[in-house]
């Protein structure tokens, strides 16, 4: 683990952990880029968090980091880390959480597990109309659900690019201009559970497209890495205007 921070604050104001998961180098251009404008961000922290598995271009080494929350001193790699990585973010006003997918869930997905002030500041500053609210038991071993102002940025793999670069660039700057946007229409899919692979969904199945025969909508559909199933499940949704 690196980390890189800019002291000019007593506790950090954002903190911006990259790379969780070891084969979403994307999460690594995050850290260089904010890492070489340092200066310009009080109180910014960076962790590149999971650089073992980044060096083998594995999601975990022994397990997954992002299921391994609150984390475990005497566990494998990934629950030591989570041990080790917990403190540095309870104090930390936001905490983005970066990502890519390899579903076609479109340039985009906002992730938190609750929703509070600081979570609706970040979604604020952020174009996407669908927002994923991870529910316990899912929550509870995910970085983002131990923390109170955190939200994952889950970027499509083949739409991380420089421009993918930029909006996380917009979104900080946002943050620390304490920016307000208008609100907007969102809908908040509620991911409840994991996609099991044995499920038969229809061949047009879509992200945030309801199956009436599964009761279900499909989050971040075909990402394997959930342990070889089919992606995360949501079983409803609602409105909000953030
Ligand atoms: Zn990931």
């Amino acid at each position: 683990m690196t980390i890189t921070k800019n002291t000019q604050t007593a506790s950090p104001f954002l903190t911006i952990v990259c790379c969780q998961h070891g084969n979403e180098p994307f999460g690594k251009d995050i850290f260089n880029l904010f890492a070489s404008q340092i200066h310009e961000f009080p109180g910014l922290q960076l962790i590149l968090a999971n650089e073992e598995a980044l060096a083998i271009d594995k999601r975990g080494v022994e397990g997954d980091l992002n299921r391994s929350f609150p984390g475990n001193q005497n566990g494998n790699h990934e629950a030591r880390l989570a041990y080790h990585i917990l403190p540095l973010l309870q104090s930390s006003r936001y905490v983005l959480d970066v990502h890519t997918s390899v579903s076609s869930c479109g340039f985009l997905v906002p992730i938190i597990a609750k929703q509070n002030a600081s979570t609706e500041s970040i979604i604020n500053l952020l174009d996407e109309s669908n927002i994923v609210l991870v529910k316990p038991p899912l929550a509870d071993t995910s970085l983002i659900g131990n923390v109170e102002g955190g939200l994952s940025l889950e970027f499509q793999k083949t739409l991380a690019d420089e421009r993918a670069l930029q909006t996380t660039m917009n979104l900080v700057r946002g943050l620390y201009a304490k920016t307000k946007r208008p609100p907007q229409d969102r809908e908040v899919f509620v991911v409840t559970g994991i996609l099991p692979k044995e499920l038969l969904l229809p061949p047009d199945a879509k992200d945030f497209t309801f199956i009436p025969e599964h009761n279900l909508y499909p989050v971040l559909l075909k990402e394997a890495s959930y342990m070889g199933n089919q992606g995360l499940m949501a079983t409803e949704k609602y409105n909000v205007h953030i």
